[in-house]
């Protein structure tokens, strides 16, 4: 399986870390800089320090710690050796850890030096098949000699690379083997797409357990040659001190929701960017719209998820929809077989399936090999693609479908409104009843505050009465995840009773 004369797809890689050692790859607003040839050097450490605790290819290596760049190094190392890296979100609890220690069962384990005596005692609690406890190590005793042999093993493309649990907000998440060829065929899209070159300095306010900050940002800076502009996370003062001196930027779309917060997002300060780049949840078209006739850049969204990486964009050069995610990708096709219905995506891109788990994978897949992403959408006449929501998300009231965007979009657009989230809720009559959670302002234009009776008269004249929501609830805030997207699940478990009390 392995050896020479294998077409690694990530053969590239250790080529650009050679010819490329004296570019910077990562800088950040202390001054520190990070050269290729330090990547190279530091991984090619942090591989030897695998090989010497055992590691081989096809072991999980996981790493639940702060965004550091030696979780870069783990990274690289692992893709040195053919081990599986495997990221976990640092919010997850001790007793989440444990699933997840007992789902994959890692040979090593990275945590925090000060948790370290916590994790080795939770891991021996655990009882493993074959009783293998991970090694628990923290972050900073992977020392070692460089690895003296193959700097890189050639691997086939088939071969697993990272292992990224999904964000599971229904059951117990899974695991989403992501393989070199994915990896690779990610990398080249985006290149191309967004027209990365080693010129450019990309601002990466995002975390590394999620394969937005990691597989989209990451491999995009790698494949490409260019340079990382690092910050530790997405706080506005260091933003606003990095972005003169970037010349792209990803974000999910509560990044830009804060930079129009501040007075501070001008034309000026942005000059110097040629791209903004959203993703991980819906950027509304007002967001959109607005950081057109603030900055003059023309947000380019896509659409992407753990197990398919990018499947679509906005074009950079041409038309950017607000509210589309754009076409597919040149690897990536994409079908709906209705109108709008469920959004299917077949390519290199494609991840290998769930680990450990044949029944679930196989009911993800159609027998064709389209994946079924659990999104809905449609494409418009001209091939843009539209979200309108996670198939789970639909809204079955009276035996007609209600897609969320739809009502979302029409009561954001309305004076005083913040933001919304729109879900069905357990009704006696009519099986889900439609319930709008609203986040307005203060005061609303006009000095009075938003009540349920207007933003229900307002919506009256532009929507079915059916899709009308039964009640309107205000809210601080919404509940989100790290990346940004709103915790509907949560809202629902929340207000579940909300139409059954006294029954
Ligand atoms: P994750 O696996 O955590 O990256 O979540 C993937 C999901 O995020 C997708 O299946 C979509 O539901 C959602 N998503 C990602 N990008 C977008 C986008 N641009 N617009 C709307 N939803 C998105």
């Amino acid at each position: 399986m392995t050896g020479v004369g294998v077409d690694d797809p990530l053969a590239w890689l250790e080529e650009l870390l050679v010819a490329q050692s004296s570019r910077v790859f990562i800088k950040a607003l202390a001054g520190r800089v990070i050269r290729y040839g330090e990547l190279d050097v530091e991984s090619r450490r942090m591989a030897t320090a695998l090989r010497r605790h055992g590691v081989k290819a096809g072991d999980r290596v996981t790493v639940q710690v702060e965004k550091s760049p030696e979780v870069i190094f783990l990274y690289i190392a692992c893709l040195r050796l053919g081990a599986i890296f495997m990221p976990l979100n640092t919010a997850y609890t001790d007793a989440e850890l444990a699933y997840f220690v007992t789902d994959a069962e890692p040979r090593l384990l990275f945590v925090a030096p000060e948790r370290e005596a916590a994790i080795v005692k939770l891991c021996d609690s655990l009882s493993l098949i074959g009783d293998q406890a991970p090694t628990v190590l923290s972050m900073d005793t992977a020392a070692g000699d460089l690895m003296s042999a193959r700097a890189f093993m050639p691997l086939r493309g088939d071969t697993v690379a990272a292992l990224v649990y999904t964000s599971g907000t229904t059951g117990r998440s899974k695991g989403a083997m992501l393989t070199r060829a994915n990896l690779a065929a990610n990398s080249r899209n985006l290149v191309k797409a967004w027209a990365f070159t080693a010129d450019d300095v990309l601002l990466h306010a995002l975390p590394l357990f999620h394969v937005h900050g990691l597989f989209i940002a990451i491999d995009t800076v790698l494949a490409s040659g260019s340079t990382l502009f690092w910050l530790p996370k997405f706080e506005l003062d260091a933003v606003f001190d990095a972005l003169p001196q970037s010349t792209a930027m990803m974000g999910v779309p509560t990044f830009y929701t804060r930079l129009l917060g501040d007075s501070r997002l001008t034309r000026e300060v942005t000059s110097g960017l040629r791209l903004f780049i959203s993703g991980s949840a819906p950027l509304r078209a007002q967001t959109h719209r607005e950081f057109e006739a603030r900055t003059g850049h023309q947000i380019l969204e896509r659409y992407g998820m753990t197990e398919t990486l990018v499947n679509s964009s906005n074009p950079y050069r041409g038309a950017r929809r607000p509210g589309s995610v754009g076409r597919p990708l040149a690897d990536a096709e994409i079908r709906i077989e209705e109108s709008t219905g469920s959004i299917e995506v077949k390519g290199e891109n494609v991840f290998a399936g769930y680990f450990r788990a044949v029944e679930k994978t196989h009911d993800s897949f159609r027998s064709d090999g389209f994946f079924i992403t659990g999104d809905l959408g449609y494409f418009d006449s001209e091939g843009y693609l539209y979200i309108v929501g996670r198939d789970k998300d639909l809204i079955i009231t009276g035996g007609f479908n209600v897609y969320p965007v739809e009502i979302e979009e029409a009561i954001n657009a309305l004076p005083g409104v913040t933001e919304s989230a729109v879900i069905g809720i357990p009704h006696p009559d009519f099986g889900e009843g439609v319930v709008a959670v609203v986040v307005a302002q203060a005061i609303a234009p006009g000095g009075s505050l938003l009540t349920e009776e207007a933003v229900l008269d307002a919506l009256a004249t532009g929507i079915a009465k059916f899709k009308l929501p039964k009640r309107v609830l205000f809210v601080d805030d919404l509940p989100r995840n790290a990346m940004g997207k709103v915790r509907k699940q949560l809202l629902r478990t929340l207000h579940a009773s909300l139409f059954n009390s006294g029954i």
